[in-house]
């Protein structure tokens, strides 16, 4: 079975996509591992990547289809894999589409966990580290016993600058208006599987798998 896990940061798409993949018995396919195993081995296309990744450049589309399409060829891949992080654009979606249709495959699923905006923003904001020790906090999931306060040492807890309601809306708004052409595109194949993923972890890998078997269409 051949899946795409798509979800905005602070959905759990990390989480889920590690259940599934146990579940279901295929690799779990991040661009991030799949662009570190090239450079590692130091294939041509990982030699290319890292001359972009050492200048701090954006690494050009071509190349990135280049090392999903050398990962996707693993032995490990044959009875299928859960591509995470890929692709990101409408372009990529057409290279992935090409590149599968050549090896005689497509994609089966294309998951899509669905989180409200204000409930991203309070999940991704609520983070607290500790002045003192570097000990991380949230507000709503992990909260010391005493607001604003470290439990281990007293430390006053702040939050980093990335982690602002500001920063954090911008981020999100970002990504929605980037993949927002990709779901379209997913839609319109009837591949799409809206997944609310603002329920209990362990209801949102079951819909998840529930999806994907076919039931509950
Ligand atoms: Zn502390």
């Amino acid at each position: 079975m051949n899946i795409l896990f798509m979800g905005p940061p602070g959905a759990g798409k990390g989480t889920q996509a590690e259940r599934i993949v146990e579940q279901f018995n295929v690799p779990h396919i991040s661009t991030g591992d799949a662009f570190r195993l090239a450079m590692k081995q130091g294939t041509p296309l990982g030699q290319k990547a890292k001359e972009f990744v050492d200048q701090g450049l954006l690494v050009p589309d071509e190349i990135t289809n280049g090392i999903v399409r050398e990962r996707l060829l693993l032995a490990d891949c044959e009875k299928g894999f859960l591509l995470d992080g890929f692709p990101r654009t409408l372009q990529q979606a057409e290279a992935l589409d090409a590149m599968l249709a050549e090896m005689g495959r497509g994609i089966d699923h294309v998951v899509n966990l669905h989180v409200d905006r204000g409930l991203l923003l309070a999940r991704l904001t609520g983070r607290r580290i500790c002045k003192s020790c570097g000990a991380t906090y949230h507000v709503m999931f992990n909260p010391p016993k005493v607001e604003g306060i470290c439990d281990k040492d007293g430390g006053e807890l702040y939050q980093r600058s990335d982690d602002t309601e500001e920063k954090v809306g911008t981020r999100l708004d970002e990504y929605i208006s980037k993949t927002a052409p990709l779901l379209e595109y997913y839609s319109g194949k009837g591949l799409l599987r809206e997944v609310n993923g603002e329920q209990e972890i362990d209801q949102v890998t079951a819909d998840i798998a529930g999806r994907l078997r076919g039931s509950n269409e």
